[in-house]
């Protein structure tokens, strides 16, 4: 094959430009509520196709393996700044791939094999990246894991206070993926203190709500800060680390290149720095209230509905079902809601079966629609949308769920045609 330099990949291979735009309209035609997904801006889309992308640069601004990089310096630059800035610490790496690469460096940085880590149990809102046994983080150090309590479904505090005691981690971790309510980052600072741990807040989910002041900071209680760029942040794909800590600097930029990673996705980075420069803006600050309003209008419609909300509500961008009460598996209510062009996912739910298809949680998440431009009003209307389609899937009669389906994606089909995800 010749290379076609100035070609659009519509002619030089179509299989991969039908399913780009198969996915453009996807997007287009589907409410997404999951929620670790977004929808970035132009600015951002744009700059993930630069060609900076053809820039290889190993190593940090000023001292650099190869030649030629002096514009991915202030690019990097800028990103260090704009990190630093918003997340009020004063070291910044804004190197990781991702959100689990960020986490990794953090464990080579601080870690010895074995060591023990106390993180959020997964059914009750974990990460995978914090020690699931079939993750290097859990395979490699020894995980334990706190939980919520049984009554609230809030982070029993106590109770992982007498934990840590008992256990003496090395690492105490906050942060997951589907945990609804605030973390009292002070509190879990003072639990790790007591116990002589280090104190990682792993913020992907939160780390928008946290730049757009509707969720407290983890400084100055974290010793060490991680999230992605993508969630609630509205960025590309791709990790921080961040902290206040000037000798453990100097090592964590080590144990991230070249520790756990090689040369820079530069283009990406340059997305990092435009999205960072986003979400300085009040429009943002506006934006992350938003997520969390439109969350709630969620959350109380079903709950209105009589579907149970898991720890009764939400303070951030997640709604978490409970399912079980209707008898339907997280599995069931993903595949009706897709039939009516509504993304979600089955999720684990605190003390919930081990085996994903029998999990009863579904996850929502309103930041993708909320960038759309929806508010508490369609939001409303989503919640009984959803109900209606759960409440047709419980119901086993085939011809009503039909009927119900077809009404659902008609409403939501006039909702993105009222909510473009791009203009123009
Ligand atoms: C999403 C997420 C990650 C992983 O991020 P990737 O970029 O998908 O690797 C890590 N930690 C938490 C808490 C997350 O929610």
């Amino acid at each position: 094959m010749t290379l076609q330099f100035n070609t659009p990949v519509a002619q030089t291979d179509p299989l991969i430009a039908d399913a780009l735009n198969s996915e453009k309209q996807r997007q287009q035609d589907q409410i997404e509520l999951i929620a670790s997904e977004n929808i970035v801006s132009r600015a951002v889309l744009d700059v993930l196709g630069h060609e900076m992308t053809n820039k290889t640069l190993e190593g940090y601004p000023g001292n650099r393996f190869h030649g030629g990089g002096r514009f991915v310096d202030v690019v990097e630059q800028a990103a260090i700044d704009r990190a630093k800035a918003l997340f009020h610490c004063n070291y910044a790496n804004v190197q990781p791939h991702s959100g689990s690469q960020a986490n990794l460096a953090v464990f080579f940085l601080l870690l010895k094999p074995g060591d023990k880590v106390l993180s959020l149990d997964l059914a009750a809102g974990g990460h995978l990246s914090h020690g699931l046994k079939a993750n290097l983080s859990g395979r490699w150090f020894e995980p334990h894991h706190y939980g919520v309590d049984p009554e609230t479904e809030v982070i029993d505090y106590d109770a992982l206070e007498q934990q840590a005691i008992t256990l003496q981690p090395k690492l105490l971790i906050a942060g997951g993926s589907a945990y609804p309510r605030e973390i009292d980052f002070a509190r879990m600072g003072q639990i790790a203190k007591k116990v002589g741990a280090w104190f990682h807040v792993d913020m992907a989910h939160i780390a928008g709500l946290v730049a757009g002041g509707a969720h407290p900071s983890p400084f100055p209680h974290a010793d060490i800060v991680t999230c992605t760029t993508t969630k609630t942040l509205r960025g590309p794909r791709g990790g921080l680390i961040l902290t206040n800590n000037e000798d453990w600097f100097k090592r964590l930029q080590s144990a991230v290149f070249p520790g756990v990673q090689g040369s820079i996705h530069t283009q990406v980075l340059a997305a990092k720095a435009v999205c960072l420069g986003e979400a300085m803006t009040d429009a943002f600050k506006a934006y992350a209230h938003q997520i969390k309003a439109n969350a709630d209008a969620l959350a109380s419609t079903l709950a209105a509905r009589g579907i149970r909300i898991v720890s009764g509500g939400t303070d951030t961008h997640i709604v978490l079902l409970d399912l079980s009460s209707m008898g339907l598996t997280g599995k069931r209510a993903e595949v009706v809601l897709e039939r009516a062009n509504i993304t979600a996912n089955k999720n684990a739910i605190p003390n919930d079966s081990p085996r994903p298809p029998e999990w009863v949680g579904l996850r929502l998440g309103a930041s993708a629609a909320t960038t759309r431009g929806m508010k508490e009003a369609e939001f409303a209307q989503l919640g009984e949308i959803i109900a209606d389609l759960i409440d047709a899937e419980a119901a086993d009669n085939a011809a009503a769920l039909e009927a119900v389906v077809t009404k659902a994606a008609d409403k939501v089909a006039t909702l993105c045609a009222a909510f473009p995800a791009y203009s123009g």
